[in-house]
């Protein structure tokens, strides 16, 4: 399928070149271990609350025995699974209420187990996809009626929701399921794409979009990444026990080697509370200015001179323009505050953020505004200001992203960012503690021996 040609109508689309070309050799070095950690309790409850630093967890952490782990609340619930008469699936538009009646069940019984289960589990937050266990028998003196004896699903990997009879009533239970953490270190090289060789690596999506938008203050994906640089990744990794990926955990540690130029940056969370990634010398990776305020995003005309492809003469491009489909949000570049959301001529949709005394930035075409986005509301970093849209003067669905410097358009690639924030005292202390960590746990699961070549 061709891509959409998107880009502001006064500004001619010019095509940029991929600076990832398709690479001849196609050879990918992939150096790859992973420990597993199961039944670790530290870091298995590190795991659970996501707010908590797990590397505190993860320092104390010895390689576990095997068959020392406890039987699971997961596995006690599953006896006498032959009971469970039939299991139903969620479609679109379906309700928990409406799936029991078209069992059979009576309206009084319905109320009475959506009742219980309102108190651990909303039944709002089902989704179409969702099975239900259901254990049914006849009613008595009611052609097609049935009993409700109890109901299991599984809402999300680490929760099991369970309603039983209980006399005339209904008690429900949510079981937290045991998932078993597991570290992983990957060093991979650029052959074809970031994502692709990624993907080659089994690096969950999750991660890559972690470690993508850390280094996304620094490095410029669209341009900067060239086959032969080199990436790791130290990341966390929850699975089922059979060893099957449950759900990605965190990222670490993450480092690229551009033209060979290392930068490492490592995850840690300061007294503030705010996570975030620092270099080795305690800097945040964070600057005042995103450079992409989009994720995944194409960039379909450059800032500079344009010569129109048909007419011939040459105009100014005076921002970046990223095509991605409608409804793609957008993020406020930096913190500060929103100077104007309305309609803003061939600029269709408009937002423009003041940073500070000298730097603004704007976004146009957006097909809708994002929550509470109006002249004068404060917004964060990363904050979603708009979606992405066609409005104005558009041949397709793109953001026209501008920074405006003192007052002029400039180029986003060219502004030099002040350096992200160093910390500071204690902090800083823990952070080395917390560096010093995560470098011994690279240095235990270093890559060593497995080469896969992938043809
Ligand atoms: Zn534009």
């Amino acid at each position: 399928m061709p891509r959409p040609r998107a880009f502001c109508l006064s500004h001619p689309e010019t095509q940029t070149a991929s600076p990832i070309r398709p690479a001849r050799n196609r050879r990918v070095g992939i150096l790859m271990a992973a420990l597993m950690l199961a039944s670790l309790p530290a870091l298995a409850h590190a795991m659970e609350e996501p707010a908590s630093d797990s590397v505190a967890g993860l320092a104390d952490l010895q390689p576990a025995s095997p068959g020392q782990h406890d039987v699971s609340p997961a596995e006690l619930a599953d006896v006498g699974s032959d009971d469970w008469s039939a299991t139903a699936v969620l479609e679109s538009g379906d309700t928990l209420a409406g799936l029991l009646a078209s069992f059979g069940v009576s309206h009084r019984e319905v109320h009475a187990v959506v009742n219980a289960m309102s108190d651990i589990f909303s039944p709002r937050q089902l989704r179409a996809g969702q099975e239900i266990s259901l254990m049914l028998e006849p009613a008595e003196g009611d052609g097609d009626g049935q009993r409700l004896l109890g109901l299991k699903m599984r809402p999300n990997v680490e929760q099991d929701v369970e309603v039983r009879r209980n006399g005339d009533g209904y008690v429900a239970q949510a079981i937290q399921r045991q998932l078993f953490p597991s570290l992983n270190a990957v060093d991979g090289e650029i052959s074809r794409s970031l994502f692709a060789d990624a993907s080659a690596l089994e690096i969950p999506p999750a991660t890559l979009a972690a470690m993508i938008r850390a280094f996304s203050f620094d490095v410029d994906f669209q341009r900067e990444l060239q086959p032969g640089d080199r990436f790791a990744l130290l990341y966390e990794t929850l699975h089922e026990r059979d060893g099957q990926l449950a759900k990605p955990g965190d990222l670490l540690y993450a480092e690229l080697v551009l033209s060979g130029k290392p930068i490492g940056i490592y995850r840690f969370t300061p007294k503030s509370g705010f996570t975030d990634y620092f270099t080795a010398d305690g800097r945040s990776v964070r600057k005042s200015l995103l450079r992409t305020p989009i994720d995944g995003a194409r960039i379909s005309s450059g800032y500079g001179m344009r010569r129109h492809p048909i007419l011939g003469y040459s105009k100014m491009h005076r921002g970046v323009d990223f095509a991605a489909p409608t409804g793609t949000p957008i993020y406020a570049a930096g913190h500060g505050t929103v100077e104007k959301a309305a309609r803003f001529g061939s600029y269709g949709k408009y937002v423009r953020i003041r940073h500070n005394g000298s730097y603004k930035t704007a976004y146009a075409h957006l097909s809708r505004y994002g929550r509470g986005i109006k002249s004068g509301a404060r917004v964060k970093q990363g904050q979603v200001i708009g979606y992405v849209g066609s409005t104005g003067r558009s041949t397709g669905p793109h953001l026209h992203y501008e920074v405006i410097s003192n007052g002029k358009q400039v180029n986003p690639r060219s502004i030099k960012l002040p350096a992200g924030e160093r910390l500071k005292g204690a902090d800083l202390r823990a952070f080395q503690e917390a560096r010093e960590e995560i470098d011994a746990l690279r240095e235990r699961h270093r890559p060593h021996s497995t080469v896969i070549a992938v043809r």
